[in-house]
């Protein structure tokens, strides 16, 4: 086959992996710069150029679209779909899980469990809000953060008080999120290939911390994970319409709750946590979809 991957760079981790995953497997593989390709959007014969060529014949594309170019990068993706390339995971996926309010909503909306959680953007009556989430302690987080960044734990009803306000004050938009205790500062990634978590690992925050990001200096090692948690994340993923995905998830006194789904996980930390070759297995699974023009949507959504 002719695999395309989208990536900003060659080099990182999980690209590479991609790479030679494919090329063990026997494929043909180019990295484009994902930022760097163009194209006719208005011909009837759609087409992605990229150095002054066209990329054409590809079978399947890979996209590693990260947060801050979403809206070019599922474009891109877009064309590709246009042109019958077969997507891991398609555009409209993407964009669906990169905005968290629509992907709890949905989440919610076909029964996955979810800590109690309110949005907003300039609420008049602050009190009303906490309690509305069930009072202190309460996980405040900005809706633009990532890597844990902008996640804020307040122990009291005074200081998620305080937090909200300065928030509010910076006219940003925020999730106002039950605290989940008795997770103990460990979250679960769950790496979803098709219907089937292939790779499962534990983070765990470092002491005194209760945000588990390995960014943020937690630690990971393998999980075995209950039915229950096996089948929110791959329903959590299909909800999305995603074939990949890491979902997050918090062990809770009600059952396992989801965080977030993400559609570009990183294989660093789940393939050196469980020594599992996640990139193969994500080429064969290409290898047994790939289909001209199948998507869900033809990137017309
Ligand atoms: P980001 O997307 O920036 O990584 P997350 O929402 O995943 O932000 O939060 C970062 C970390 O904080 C999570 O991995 C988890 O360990 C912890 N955390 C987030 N929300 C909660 C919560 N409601 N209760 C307990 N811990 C949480």
């Amino acid at each position: 086959m002719k695999i395309a991957i989208l990536s900003r760079n060659k080099k990182l981790y999980s690209t590479r992996r991609l790479i030679e995953a494919a090329e063990a497997l026997g494929h043909e593989v180019m990295v484009a710069d994902t930022l760097h390709c163009y194209m006719d959007i208005t011909s009837n014969k759609p087409t992605v150029q990229y150095k002054g060529e066209e990329l054409n014949d590809y079978d399947a594309v890979i996209p590693r679209i990260g947060a801050s170019i979403t809206f070019y990068g599922t474009a891109v993706l877009r064309q590709f779909e246009m042109m019958g390339v077969y997507p891991l995971n398609e555009s409209v996926a993407i964009s669906r899980s990169r905005d968290k309010l629509r992907s709890l909503q949905l989440l919610s909306r076909k029964g996955i469990g979810l800590p109690v959680t309110g949005f907003c953007h300039a609420p008049d009556n602050i009190q009303d809000l906490i309690k509305l989430v069930g009072g202190a302690p309460l996980v405040i987080k900005l809706l633009e953060g990532t890597q844990g960044i902008g996640v804020v734990l307040a122990e009291t009803h005074k200081a998620a008080e305080s937090v909200i306000e300065a928030f509010m004050g910076l006219k940003a938009n925020i999730m106002v999120q039950e605290y989940i205790k008795e997770a103990g500062g460990a979250d679960i990634r769950c790496l979803v290939i098709g219907d089937k978590v292939v790779a499962a690992m534990k983070r765990q925050a470092q002491e005194g911390e209760f945000r588990s990001n390995l960014h943020r200096g937690g630690s990971a090692e393998v999980i075995k994970l209950t039915p229950e948690e096996r089948s929110t994340a791959v329903r959590s993923a299909r909800i999305m319409g995603l074939n990949v995905a890491g979902v997050d998830i918090l062990r809770s006194n009600h059952g396992p709750v989801v965080m977030e789904v993400n559609s570009s996980p990183g294989l660093r930390g789940i393939e050196e946590a469980t020594g599992k070759d996640v990139a193969g297995m994500i080429i064969k699974f290409i290898e047994k979809q790939a289909k001209p023009y199948k998507t869900q949507t033809r990137g017309k959504g």
